[in-house]
């Protein structure tokens, strides 16, 4: 990432909006914005660590919720926070927290849309862990929405990946969903 570039990009709209980015409180800004940016956009520099699953013979379903992850819309570059919800039956194999965890790092710390976010995790999910079923729910406020247009603070963009048995049979799909207060 091209930091210098960022910075004299903000510097740029500073004077765009009628700003001075010479007096006191602005003069780091250009450099903070830079270092946010890099922050926000760690995800395109993570490498593919190896995704280590455990040879697991439990059919008994897993579920992860509450990962806290925080996004930026493409759309507007200011950032959606939310939550991702996984949920899988094994076939096998189980992934460590962690892992999982950081998948949703990896393409949330990214410009993003929800939806396509959602895809990345289910995908790589659903190749790495190859469950019999695999359910991704994501639940995010989006800045964008809450500050500007429609203006509706509170409201959560709701999106979903399923997989495997979870897109077959719907009342599995259906006790997840529930599991996870949908
Ligand atoms: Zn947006």
């Amino acid at each position: 990432m091209d930091k210098e570039r960022i910075e004299k990009a903000v510097r740029e709209i500073l004077f765009a909006i009628g700003e001075n980015p010479e007096r006191e409180g602005l003069r780091e800004t250009p450099r903070r914005v830079a270092e946010a940016m890099e922050e926000l956009l760690k995800g395109y520099e993570l490498k593919e660590d190896d995704f280590t699953v455990f040879q697991n013979q439990s059919q008994e379903t897993v579920i992860l919720r509450d990962i806290p992850f925080f996004s930026l819309c493409e759309h507007h570059l200011l950032p959606f926070i939310g939550k991702a919800h996984i949920a899988y039956i094994p076939q096998g194999k189980i992934a460590g927290v962690s892992k999982l965890v950081r998948v949703v790092d990896k393409y949330a710390h990214r410009l993003q849309v929800q939806e396509r976010l959602t895809e990345e995790i289910t995908n790589e999910l659903w190749e790495k862990v190859q469950p019999k079923g695999l359910l991704v729910l994501l639940e995010a406020e989006h800045l964008c929405m809450t500050l500007r247009g429609v203006r509706s603070p509170g409201s959560l963009v709701v999106t979903l990946g399923v997989r495997g048995i979870y897109e077959e049979q719907e009342s599995l799909r259906n006790a997840v969903l529930s599991l996870l207060g949908r």
